[in-house]
C-alpha cells in the first residue's frame, strides 16, 4: 500500500502544489505534527488522522507506515518540503522493515524559496542552507559549515535561526559570518512566510546578530553582490546591462 510523504509548503494550502492536492485527495489516513495538519484541515476533513507532538519523529512516521501496512493509503504531511529537514529520509530508513509499503515521496516549496520570493530574489546566483539547530547536529559542526560557506561567498539562508532554548545561536552564527563579510550586508528575515501573520524586514548583517527570531522565521544573509534595489534584496545573476 502507498505511503505519500508531503511537502504541503509554507502553510497555506494555495502553495500545494497539484500533486499534493492530489495524494490528499487519495490518502485515508493522514498523519502529521498538529500544526501542519491545521493548516490544511479543510482538505483532510472526515479522514482519519494521526498526529504526534514534537520531536517525536520516529514515532509519526512509524504510526505513518504501520498505517500503509495495514492497507489503508496514507499521508505523511510535513511543511515545505519533506526531503529538507522533513521526514523523508526518516521514512527511508525505517521502510525496509515494513517491504508491503511503497513509500512516495511528493515534493514542495521549501521555506528558503517561500521566503526568497517575499524578500525579492536573493538567491538568484549560489546559495546554502544550514539549519542552526543542533538537536542533530552538533553545534561545532554547524560552525564548521557556516564558517565554509562565509568563505565561499555564497548566499546564506538560516532555518531554525532559534528557539527558546537556542536564543544566541543566531547571534552565534552573524559572529562566524561577520569575520568573512561587512557588517553592511544585505540580510532579510521572514517570518511565517505563506501562512497567517507573515511578515518580513531588511537588515544589515550587524543589525541582523541582534534580531529577535523564532522557530518560525527563516534567515537570508546576503553576499558580496547581494543588494537592496528600492524594496527588494536582489542577488544579480551576473548580467551585463547598460
Ligand atoms: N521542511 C521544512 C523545514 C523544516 S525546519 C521546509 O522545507 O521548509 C523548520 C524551519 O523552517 C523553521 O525553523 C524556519 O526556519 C523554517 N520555516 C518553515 N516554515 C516556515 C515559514 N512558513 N516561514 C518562515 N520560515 C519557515
Amino acid at each position: 500500500m502507498k505511503l505519500f510523504v508531503i511537502g504541503i509548503g509554507p502553510g497555506h494550502e494555495r502553495y500545494l502544489t497539484a500533486e499534493a492536492r492530489e495524494a490528499l485527495e487519495r490518502a485515508e489516513v493522514v498523519a502529521g505534527y498538529p500544526l501542519y495538519l491545521g493548516l490544511i484541515r479543510d482538505l483532510i476533513r472526515g479522514k482519519r488522522q494521526l498526529s504526534t507532538p514534537m520531536r517525536k519523529e520516529e514515532v509519526r512516521c512509524r504510526m505513518a507506515l504501520e498505517s500503509a501496512a495495514g492497507g489503508s493509503v496514507t499521508a505523511l504531511v510535513c511543511s515545505g518540503d519533506a526531503g529538507v529537514y522533513g521526514m523523508a529520509a526518516l521514512v527511508y530508513e525505517l521502510a525496509p522493515e515494513y517491504p508491503e509499503v511503497e513509500v512516495v515521496i511528493v515534493p514542495g516549496i521549501t521555506a528558503a524559496l517561500s521566503a526568497a520570493a517575499i524578500l525579492g530574489s536573493p538567491l538568484t546566483n549560489d546559495f546554502a542552507v544550514i539549519s542552526l539547530s543542533d538537536l542533530l547536529t552538533p553545534w561545532d559542526e554547524i560552525e564548521r559549515r557556516l564558517a565554509a560557506v562565509a568563505a565561499a561567498g555564497l548566499v546564506l539562508c538560516l532555518y531554525n535561526p532559534a528557539s527558546a532554548k537556542r536564543r544566541s545561536h543566531l547571534k552565534r552564527a552573524c559572529d562566524i559570518v561577520l569575520r568573512r563579510r561587512p557588517e553592511d550586508t544585505v540580510c532579510g528575515l521572514v517570518r511565517n512566510a505563506g501562512r497567517e501573520g507573515e511578515s518580513s524586514r531588511f537588515l544589515s548583517l550587524g543589525e541582523l546578530r541582534d534580531a529577535e527570531a523564532d522557530m518560525f522565521t527563516t534567515v537570508v544573509i546576503g553576499n558580496a553582490s547581494t543588494a537592496l534595489i528600492g524594496e527588494r534584496m536582489v542577488t544579480p545573476r551576473g548580467y551585463r546591462h547598460d
